[in-house]
């Protein structure tokens, strides 16, 4: 299977800092899922402005899985969309899918804009999006595309970069996976860090709402993307869930996100106990050797990979023995579960162990000597 290598992005976006500055940390957008009138979209602003919320999210053109689901009032919110900013002082943002989308947005000086997870999987027209925002300065957030794929979500990013917007944000609002149980949409954190490790300096924010499906759950997202460092959180927060057009299950009302934020635990990014940094210093520079000891276990396991691959190639034998790989998992993870290591790591680790022994007996293999 092809895995792609990816490079970090040589990019320089804003900092967040320098357009969003009335922010505590984390940065917290809220709002209802969908605008569904002008009393629903004030009433919730104005609770919200009892939180940290600095900037106020609605849906308007609402992107549904099946017809005949609400779809939004489309235009008409716009204005109310701007009642809330005027009367409130909170910076509104809303989705936009196509070109028309960004003309009404630009018309109403609408701060902000987000690009939701379907259109990002869709390469056409984010390409339309982002040459209709050349030459504007808005804040664009991008969220992960419906698949767990990077270099779907690195291309949306690039496609603004490219049309020089300079304030991109990454939304992780999880991925679709079929048949999953807890979460409506699977939260792959190992992805929005990667992401920010080959984008250097990109803000990046969870939406727990649409990872959770399910108010119950918000809070136990929002905590793990805090401990995650995330910059921030956009939760659906509407004035009476249960009557909600859209996303019921999962809005918060304002007083619970309230609570939510007032019991988050928010940990320090920087060290600065002294004593702390020492004995995580002293800590990490184990580590550090460990991981050169790993680094030599490795190359020399592969070696060995090599020389039973050149057995194999000079007497037409296969790469693949079914019965060795099977003791070979048998008795590691035996042998590592005893040793309080988890069954699942123990299979990740030694698959991919086996997957490089066998890429370099192939090499072997096929090589003309
Ligand atoms: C939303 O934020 O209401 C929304 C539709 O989100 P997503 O694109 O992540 O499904
Ligand atoms: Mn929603």
């Amino acid at each position: 299977r092809k895995r792609s290598c990816l490079s970090r992005m040589k990019i320089k976006l804003d900092r967040l800092s320098s357009y969003i500055h009335d922010s505590v940390k984390p940065l917290l957008i809220a709002g209802p899922c969908s605008a569904e009138s002008n009393e629903q979209m004030l009433a919730t602003a104005i609770e919200l402005k009892k939180t940290n919320t600095s900037i106020f999210r609605a849906g308007i053109w609402k992107p549904r899985t099946r017809p005949n689901s609400f779809e939004g009032v489309g235009t008409p919110a716009l204005e109310w969309l701007k009642n809330v900013k005027e009367e409130t002082g909170l910076k509104v943002i809303t989705e936009v899918a196509k070109p028309k989308h960004v003309e009404q947005v630009l018309k109403y000086n609408i701060d902000m804009l987000w690009i939701g997870a379907r259109t990002t999987g869709n390469p056409f027209a984010i390409q339309d999006i982002a040459e209709s925002l050349r030459g504007v300065d808005i804040p664009v957030f991008v969220k992960n595309p419906l698949n767990a794929d990077i270099d779907l979500w690195l291309g949306t990013i690039e496609r603004f970069y490219n049309a020089g917007v300079k304030k991109i944000v990454a939304v992780h609002r999880g991925f679709f996976a079929y048949g999953s149980k807890k979460y409506r949409n699977v939260p792959q954190w190992q992805l929005p860090v990667e992401l920010k490790r080959l984008v250097p300096g990109i803000p990046l924010i969870c939406d727990p709402s649409h990872i959770a499906g399910d108010k119950m759950l918000v809070k136990e997202v929002s905590q793990t993307a805090m401990d995650l460092n995330f910059d921030g959180l956009m939760i659906e927060t509407h004035i009476d869930p249960k009557n909600a057009l859209s996303d019921q299950q999962q809005q918060l009302n304002p007083m619970e996100l309230k609570e939510l934020q007032d019991n988050l635990i928010i940990r320090n990014r920087d060290v600065t106990d002294k004593e702390v940094a020492s004995s995580l210093k002293e800590l990490r520079s184990q580590i550090d050797r460990l991981d050169d000891k790993l680094i030599d276990v490795l190359r020399e396991r592969m070696h060995l990979a090599q020389l039973i691959g050149l057995d194999k190639k000079n007497n037409d034998i296969t790469i693949l023995q079914p019965e060795r790989w099977k003791y070979i998992l048998q008795d590691r993870t035996g042998k590592g579960i005893k040793e309080g290591l988890s069954n699942e790591f123990l299979i990740l680790l030694l698959r991919a162990i086996h997957q490089e022994s066998i890429n370099i007996q192939m090499k072997v293999m096929n090589s003309k000597e």
